[in-house]
């Protein structure tokens, strides 16, 4: 089968990933072979591909946002859609495991970076880590939601939203512009600050209740809150924005920093901070259902795979309008 291979990390400018034929994988016990139908492009696939994730095998197949189609091994049904997405797999027995905190699992798999992904014509998965893809949603405009969209939807659990409230998005990328289509769902105001403007327009565009800069106040004082961007003065920002008993969820898996705070003014009142990590397989069922439900629909770019650098590329300058997603 043709693939995307990584062997070194480099600059994306210097095309690290190579386009090789190499050995269709044998199905395996607990695992199916799909058929790669789609394959969303993430930032952290970036950052696998230029190093900034240390290597965790000698080579690997980049992406964890697969949209295929079951066409052997063990667990689920042969021409069956389903999605896969960052987390490979679980041990089911260290202490997270067992109390149903599977998101923390302290020996996990992720897709395409410990085990082989979606930058490829097929893939091996583990049966019980496949997501069924409701038949509303397409492979191209699926393949998007397996890894932002669940993310985001996390992150709106995390922050505890309730229907009717004072949402506020601080950033608004791959993972918020397709929130905010949840939030809207729940009949919530969002209130979007963030820094790029033509994430402001794109955030009034979709109907936010408010969009300003990131140096702006929201108008009213937020129930909830996610911040986007890695820089703790964005959760600082957020925290100030809220009313008492308010969660900030940090949907970051770094920030630059976290600054000195007033605890009297901006924490006191029972108002929380949390970090937002990883999924369960049930955020990720629970998400897929809504989506087609709502109808969401991702902006989205199409790649082949001998292109697989270029869309990593064009996911670093910003110059696509949505996700990049590679057909194979
Ligand atoms: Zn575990
Ligand atoms: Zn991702």
């Amino acid at each position: 089968m043709k693939a995307a291979v990584l062997t070194s990390p480099a600059p994306i400018s210097q095309s690290p990933l190579k386009i090789e034929d190499i050995p269709t994988p044998e199905p395996k016990a607990g695992h199916v072979l799909l058929r790669v139908l789609a394959c969303g492009v993430c930032r952290t696939d970036l950052h696998i591909v230029e190093g900034e994730l240390p290597p965790r095998n000698p080579r690997v197949t980049p992406g964890h946002q697969i949209v295929g189609e079951v066409i052997g091994g063990e667990g689920l049904k042969e021409g069956s859609r389903v999605g896969v997405s960052w987390i490979g797999g679980i041990d089911g027995t260290c202490t997270y495991c067992r109390r149903n905190m599977e998101n923390l699992c302290d020996f996990p798999t992720f897709t395409g970076y410990t085990v082989d992904g979606g930058y490829a014509e097929y893939a091996l998965a583990r049966a019980d880590f496949c997501f069924p893809i409701p038949a509303q949603l397409d492979d191209l405009h699926a393949a998007p939601l397996l890894c932002a969209g669940i993310i985001g939807f996390r992150a709106i659990r995390v922050a505890g939203v309730e229907k009717g409230e004072r949402v506020g998005l601080f950033g608004f990328g791959a993972s918020a512009h397709l929130a905010i289509r949840v939030l809207q769902a729940w009949n919530c105001e969002v209130y979007v600050s963030t820094r790029g403007e033509s994430h402001r327009k794109l955030a009034a565009s979709l109907g936010a209740t408010w969009v300003g800069t990131e140096n702006e106040k929201p108008p009213q004082e937020l129930d909830r809150a996610i911040t986007f961007a890695p820089s703790g003065d964005v959760v600082i920002a957020a925290l100030s924005s809220l009313r008492k008993g308010g969660v900030v969820a940090i949907n970051a898996i770094h920030l630059d920093r976290m600054p000195q705070f007033d605890y009297d003014r901006l924490l006191w009142g029972e108002r929380q901070i949390r970090s937002v990590t990883n999924m369960t397989r049930a955020d990720a069922r629970d998400f897929l259902q809504l989506a087609a439900e709502i109808k969401l629909k991702p902006q989205v770019t199409s790649f082949p795979l001998d292109k697989a650098n270029q869309a990593l590329q064009a996911v670093k300058n910003d110059s696509i309008d949505g996700a990049a997603v590679i057909i194979p």
